[in-house]
């Protein structure tokens, strides 16, 4: 770690240089292993090294890495028709990030407002959620702490508390272009959205004629148990930006869109340089793949044999006040900052990662069977 001090200090980093994986581990220079439940902050979907995911990336790697959106690629429209079938909407657009998806889908939202004429710009988002650090998707992140210092954000945002119907019906007028919410809060604290909630704001946006826009850069491929987190609450957004897992560790982002909505796009509207290049949607596909070929089964299965685990925690420690999430993403708010029981943990030899100060989240790859999950709970339960 000798030469750390050349990195931009953004991050609280772990005392901790790793060096390589497998499946749902990861080692450091000196051999030391950690069972790997942060898997990257909910990216590595398929573990460290999955050999579906190596090939895909070593075989496109050796055939054609970028060409740029000028043309059409093979991977880049096998990719975009996945995804439009898994999630029921009608056009993909790809970028490198969540933020970038945010800012695709908040830009797609204006322009969609401009093409119908209506004036419409205000986006209405929650409290406490987390879309991103760039100013579109950092003026729609419902947290101070991420604000501050930056102002002046972009105008016409407003945030109404998580789950708050009546908020949403007050906040939601004809200035609204669109509403934002995260069907599971991730960096929020792990918290679901209620499903009355999300049916109200599906009712409001098409009374009112401005899209609802699912943030599922955390909760979405795969993460829940179900490809997309919406699936779950029986409601369809318009549009879904998606991220995070959906390469596997390769970064891509993906802005989804009815046909209607999407065809306030026209070339030149929107762009990226990188977006859904032939390495990043080949690594995709493979992923997809393999998430829809079995994996989500297993996801619903463990998912719920951890949540058992963590109850089955807070029976014993009183510390630990509630246990909430779906699939593998997973959340323990406790009584106390929960710095310290992670780092117990990674002196252990478990990756956690919190939520806020006083959640523990709990994100592991989508492949953890059992045994890795009882030997994450049993380092819990000594750390606690
Ligand atoms: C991580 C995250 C983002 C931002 O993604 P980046 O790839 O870090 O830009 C946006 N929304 C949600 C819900 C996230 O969890």
């Amino acid at each position: 770690m000798e030469n750390s001090q050349y990195i931009m200090n953004t991050y609280s980093r772990f005392p901790v240089v790793l060096d390589h994986g497998q499946g749902a581990r990861v080692w450091d220079g000196q051999g030391k292993a950690y069972l790997d439940f942060v898997a990257g902050i909910a990216v590595n979907s398929l573990g460290h090294n999955h050999p579906r995911l190596v090939s895909a990336i070593a075989a496109q790697a050796a055939k054609m890495i970028h060409v740029s959106n000028l043309y059409y690629t093979q991977p880049q429209m096998d990719l975009a028709e996945r995804l439009v079938k898994l999630s029921g909407l009608g056009k993909a657009f790809f970028c490198n990030s969540g933020a970038e998806a945010i800012e695709g889908s908040l830009k797609l939202s204006r322009k969609y407002a401009v093409k119908q004429g209506s004036g419409r710009f205000e986006v209405v988002a929650m409290e406490n959620s987390f879309h991103g650090r760039t100013f579109g998707a950092l003026t729609a992140t419902g947290q101070l702490k991420c604000h501050k210092g930056y102002a002046p954000l972009l105008p016409g945002f407003k945030h109404i508390p998580f789950n708050d119907i009546a908020a949403l019906r007050a906040a939601v007028d004809h200035k609204t272009c669109a509403v934002l919410v995260e069907p599971v809060q991730g960096e929020g604290g792990v918290r679901p959205a209620d499903k009355a909630f999300l049916q109200a704001a599906r009712e409001l946006c098409d009374q009112n004629g401005c899209l609802l826009i699912f943030d599922e850069v955390q909760c979405g491929a795969g993460r829940t148990g179900t490809f997309f987190a919406f699936e779950q609450f029986g409601v369809r957004p318009d549009v879904a930006a998606l991220a995070k897992g959906l390469a596997g560790g390769v970064p891509i982002g993906c802005v989804l869109a009815t046909e209607e909505a999407a065809s306030a796009f026209q070339p030149g509207d929107h762009a990226s340089t990188f977006g859904g290049n032939p390495l990043a949607t080949a690594a995709a596909n493979a992923v997809v793949e393999v998430i829809t070929g079995g994996l989500l089964e297993n996801v619903t299965a463990n998912g719920a044999y951890l949540t058992q685990g963590l109850k089955a925690l807070r029976a014993k420690h009183p510390v630990i006040r509630e246990v909430r999430g779906l699939g593998f993403l997973q959340g323990i708010e406790l009584d106390t900052p929960v710095a310290e029981v992670i780092d117990r943990c990674i002196g252990k030899g478990l990756l956690l990662v919190n939520a806020g100060t006083s959640v523990i989240r709990f994100v592991p790859p989508l492949i953890v069977g059992r045994a890795e999950i009882d030997e994450a709970l049993a380092i819990l339960d000594e750390a606690l």
